[in-house]
C-alpha cells in the first residue's frame, strides 16, 4: 500500500513522529493508501524552510519571466499526469471521474494563468503618485506578502491547493500547505511535479496530516505571514482567532447555502439542467451549491416533476464507472452527517418528493440518492444550513421582491443565481443579490479569470482572478525627498 510522504524544503521526507493514517476509498469503505500524519514539529520545520526560502530573496527576487517559466512547467507536469490525478481523485474522494479530470485540467490552467498575470505585473513600473510638492515624490510597489501557510478542504482537494499555491509562487511567495486528512493523495503528486519543475527548496512545503495535529499549528506558527484558508465557518473561526493572537492577514473561503431564483416565464428544460447541475454535480460537495431553489408559483407544480424525474434517473455508482454522474459521498462522517440532516428535515413539515436514503443494489460504499424536499420551512436546519450533500429544498414564491427577501435571508453570501428570459429583470435581481457570486441563467460555472469568494460568513477575501493575485502582494509607498532642497523647521536655510 502506497505510504505518502510529506515535502519539506525541497525533499520527500517522513513524518517526524512517524504516524500514518488510513485513505478510505469511499466506495468500497477500504484503506488503498496510507497519509504521513505531520505534526507541530513537522509544520515547524516547514515553516522555517518557507521563511528561510522567502528572506533569501532568491525566489522573489527572481525575474518574473525565469519564475513564470517555471509555473508553466508545473502546468505541463499536471497535464501530463492529468488522468493518474483525477484517478486518485476519484479514489480518495469518490467524485465521477469526468468531473475529476476537468477539475485537474482547471489546476493546471490556474498555473498558465499566474505565469501570465505574473509576467505583466513585472512589466509595469512602479506607480508614481504627485504628492502636490515637487520636493517630493511618491510611489507605490507591491512586494509578495512572505510565506502564506494554505489550509485546503477535500471537496476539489487539487484543485483548492491549486488556487492558493499558484498565485502565491507567482507572486513570488514562499508557502505550506496543508491539506484535508481526507483527500491529501493528490497534493503529494502536485509536490513531485512542483519539484520536477525545478522550485528551489523551501519555496513550496507540503505536510499532510489532521486539522488538530497539522492545521492548528500552521495557523498558530508566528513565522507565518499570512494565513489563507478554505473550508467550514466552525474551522475558519479558529483560523481567525489563531490570525487575530498574531496579527496576520487572512482570507477565508467558507461554507454557503446558495438560492436560486427560477422564474415562470424560463425554459423549463434549462432550469431543470441548471437546478440539477447547482446542487448534484461533484455530490452536492460543494460550498457554492445552489441548495435553495425559489420557483416562481406558475411552474412549481411542473418544475418539482421534472425535477424528481430527472433526479431519479441519474446514475450512481464508482467514480470511474462511465456514465456514472454521482459518486458516493466523501467519508463516513460526512455520510452521517447528511443522512442526520435529511432525518431532521423528514421531522418538519416539509415534504420529501425523491431520496433520502441509501440507493437500491449498494451494499458498501457511502451512496445516497438524490435527495428534494419541496414547500420547507424558512426557519428549518436543511434550509437555513449547509448541508454539503446532494440535498436540494424548493420553495415557490409569487413576487420579484419577496423571491429577493427569501433569498437574501441567510448568513451566508457566497453564490446565488438567476434564471428568467427577461435579461432586465435578471440584472436587477443580480444586482440584489447579497452574494460574492451571482450567475445568471446558469449555477457553478467557474473561471479562474473570475474573483472568487464571499459575503457575510462566507468568507472574507477573495482568491482567483486579478484580485487572488493582489492578494499575495503587500503595499508599499517609498517617499523620497529631494537631497538638494532645505527642509527648515530646526535649521535655517544656508545663506
Ligand atoms: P473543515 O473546516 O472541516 O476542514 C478544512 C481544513 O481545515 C482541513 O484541512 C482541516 O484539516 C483543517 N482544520 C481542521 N481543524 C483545524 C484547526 N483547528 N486549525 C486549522 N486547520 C484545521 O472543512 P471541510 O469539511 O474539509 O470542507 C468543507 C467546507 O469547506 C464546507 O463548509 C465548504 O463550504 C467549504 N468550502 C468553501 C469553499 C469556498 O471557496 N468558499 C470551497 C470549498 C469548500
Amino acid at each position: 500500500m502506497h505510504r505518502t510522504r510529506l515535502y519539506i524544503d525541497g525533499r520527500f521526507t517522513p513524518p517526524i513522529g512517524g504516524g500514518h493514517f488510513p485513505a478510505i476509498d469511499p466506495a468500497t469503505e477500504h484503506p488503498f493508501a496510507e497519509v504521513a500524519a505531520g505534526q507541530a514539529e513537522d509544520i515547524d520545520r516547514a515553516v522555517r524552510a518557507a521563511r528561510l526560502a522567502f528572506d533569501s530573496g532568491d525566489w522573489p527576487g527572481l525575474d518574473a519571466r525565469a519564475r513564470s517559466a517555471t509555473l508553466r512547467r508545473i502546468a505541463e507536469g499536471i497535464r501530463a499526469r492529468l488522468r493518474d490525478i483525477a484517478l486518485l481523485e476519484v479514489r480518495d474522494n469518490g467524485k465521477p471521474l469526468p468531473e475529476a479530470e476537468w477539475d485537474v485540467g482547471d489546476a493546471a490552467f490556474c498555473f498558465d494563468y499566474y505565469a501570465g498575470l505574473a509576467e505583466q505585473q513585472a512589466a509595469q513600473p512602479p506607480e508614481t503618485v504627485d504628492l502636490g510638492d515637487a520636493r517630493f515624490e511618491g510611489r507605490i510597489h507591491r512586494e509578495p506578502v512572505g510565506v502564506i501557510g494554505a489550509i485546503t478542504p477535500w471537496n476539489f482537494p487539487l484543485l483548492m491547493a491549486v488556487w492558493k499555491v499558484a498565485p502565491a509562487l507567482a507572486a513570488g511567495c514562499t508557502i505550506v500547505l496543508k491539506p484535508s486528512e481526507l483527500c491529501s493523495l493528490s497534493c503529494e503528486v502536485l509536490a513531485e511535479i512542483i519539484d520536477a519543475a525545478g522550485v528551489p527548496p523551501g519555496v513550496f512545503n507540503l505536510v499532510t496530516g489532521t486539522g488538530p495535529e497539522a492545521g492548528q499549528p500552521l495557523a498558530d506558527h508566528p513565522l507565518v505571514d499570512k494565513l489563507a484558508f478554505t473550508g467550514s465557518v466552525a474551522t475558519g473561526r479558529k483560523v481567525m482567532q489563531a490570525a487575530s493572537a498574531g496579527i496576520r492577514t487572512l482570507s477565508l473561503e467558507l461554507g454557503g447555502k446558495s438560492p436560486f431564483v427560477v422564474f415562470d416565464d424560463c425554459d423549463i428544460d434549462k432550469a431543470v439542467e441548471w437546478i440539477m447541475f447547482g446542487i448534484f454535480w461533484n455530490k452536492g460537495e460543494v460550498c457554492s451549491a445552489t441548495s435553495r431553489v425559489l420557483v416562481q408559483r406558475g411552474i412549481y407544480d411542473r418544475l418539482l416533476d421534472r425535477l424528481r424525474a430527472a433526479a431519479e434517473a441519474i446514475e450512481i455508482g464508482p467514480g470511474e464507472t462511465p456514465g456514472v454522474k454521482l459518486g458516493p459521498l466523501v467519508s463516513k462522517g460526512q455520510y452521517d452527517k447528511v443522512r442526520a440532516a435529511i432525518d431532521a428535515g423528514r421531522r418538519t413539515t416539509a415534504r420529501l418528493i425523491t431520496g433520502g436514503g441509501r440507493p437500491e443494489g449498494f451494499d458498501a460504499g457511502y451512496y445516497l440518492t438524490p435527495t428534494i424536499f419541496a414547500d420547507v420551512p424558512t426557519d428549518a436546519g436543511i434550509w437555513r444550513e449547509e448541508i454539503f450533500g446532494p440535498v436540494l429544498c424548493v420553495n415557490p414564491f409569487d413576487t420579484e421582491q419577496e423571491a429577493l427577501a427569501l433569498a437574501n435571508d441567510s448568513p451566508y453570501g457566497l453564490a446565488a443565481a438567476v434564471m428568467s428570459d427577461d435579461p432586465d429583470r435578471c440584472e436587477r435581481v443580480a444586482a440584489r443579490l447579497r452574494a460574492g457570486i451571482v450567475w445568471i441563467n446558469c449555477s457553478q460555472p467557474t473561471f479562474t479569470q473570475l474573483p472568487w469568494g464571499g459575503y457575510k460568513t462566507s468568507g472574507i477575501g477573495r482568491e482567483l482572478g486579478r484580485t487572488g493575485f493582489d492578494a499575495c502582494f503587500e503595499t508599499k509607498q517609498i517617499t523620497r525627498f529631494d537631497h538638494k532642497a532645505h527642509w527648515g523647521w530646526y535649521l535655517d536655510a544656508p545663506e
